[in-house]
């Protein structure tokens, strides 16, 4: 069994501080836009005060140590007793993903969104509010980069089955929102993507880039899964979202959250064929990135991290070794392709 500490002793750019969390292992100066994360009081449920003390946050979404392998995109182990079957599979599934978002919405304060961004050399977070049909966090969101505009950037997050949706990003733009962030599933929307297209070219209208969770995990085997678990497991694959794009204006600006995870392949795919899309990296490893440059340039890659889901250093660490050799593309992607997009 390794230890975290041994586990950090092969890894190049990462370290750990005092409670053991991973922070990296970098001494010269950095600019860094982190482009995908959240806070406290930004998720569909009940929210915490961010300026709450004291919250311990311990990071749910990232794999135990054992099973921790940071070269592959989500960082986890293909191991062939990953077996996902029945009914019950699906509710603990569906438990973990409460589970993990009780740990982001208790540990998402400012104490210790600072503390991390300080840890990481991180300059500025773009705040993603992910609304639901019930519940509409980004007047949260903009509250955060309110409190604080020099540490953070509001997007607002509106259901696309909201009646109001036109009126509310309007409203939104002109209290300070810089874009649009959606996670939402096939399953979701009962495959009538109709209100998504249109919510995607009132984004456009009025010129919000739009972000949006894409993609399947890879660890898992379909041989191994229920149809329903599997059903599941796709329902935020990258082909929805990138076959949607040809209904939408060419210069239409478009995030794949999370490069696709493990379908970073296909979002390069797509990036050739929409040169005004842009891919967010958070979860991806070292060698996704690298290919990601080697197809579409480093111009449109954006360094994320999706804290407090996960720590800001891992993924800063895979774009780190992944630029090692080009100095030019680490300063694209960490800093300037976000502010030339959001024009900040
Ligand atoms: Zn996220």
């Amino acid at each position: 069994m390794i230890t975290k500490q041994e586990f950090v002793k092969k890894e190049k750019y990462l370290k750990l501080n005092k409670l053991g969390d991973f922070i990296i292992d970098y001494d010269g100066d950095l600019n860094i836009i982190d482009f995908h994360t959240h806070m406290s009081n930004v998720l569909p449920l009940k929210v915490v005060d961010p300026r709450a003390k004291g919250n311990i946050l311990k990071y749910k979404t990232l794999p135990n140590i054992s099973n921790m392998d940071l070269s592959v995109p989500y960082w986890t182990k293909h191991t062939i007793d990953n077996k996902k079957k029945g009914l019950l599979s699906v509710l603990k599934f569906s438990s973990e993903g409460y589970t993990i978002f009780k740990d982001m919405t208790n540990g998402g304060t400012y104490e210790n969104c600072f503390k991390s961004q300080e840890e990481n050399k991180i300059n500025r977070n773009i705040v993603l509010p992910i609304s639901s049909k019930k519940y509409d966090r980004s007047l949260e969101s903009l509250k955060i980069a309110k409190d604080y505009p020099d540490k953070f950037t509001a997007f607002c997050s509106v259901h696309p089955n909201d009646s109001e949706i036109k009126e509310k990003l309007v409203k939104y733009k002109t209290l300070g929102a810089k874009g649009y962030k959606l996670k939402i599933t096939d399953l979701e929307l009962k495959n009538n993507f109709t209100p998504l297209i249109e919510a995607f070219k009132i984004c456009y209208e009025i010129g919000f880039p739009v972000l949006l969770h894409t993609g399947s995990l890879t660890h898992i085997d379909k041989k191994d899964t229920s149809k329903l678990m599997w059903k599941l497991l796709q329902s935020t694959r990258v082909e929805i979202f990138g076959e949607l794009l040809n209904k939408l204006p060419k210069d239409f600006k478009f995030i794949f959250g999370h490069s696709g995870i493990g379908e970073y392949k296909l979002v390069a795919k797509y990036l050739k064929q929409y040169p005004a899309t842009y891919t967010e990296l958070s979860c991806q490893s070292t060698n996704s990135i690298q290919y990601l440059i080697n197809e579409v340039g480093y111009e449109r890659l954006l360094f994320g991290s999706d804290w407090p889901a996960l720590p800001q250093s891992i993924t800063l660490s895979r774009v780190l070794s992944a630029t090692e050799d080009n100095q030019q593309a680490r300063e694209y992607i960490l800093m300037k392709n976000a502010e030339k997009l959001l024009n900040i």
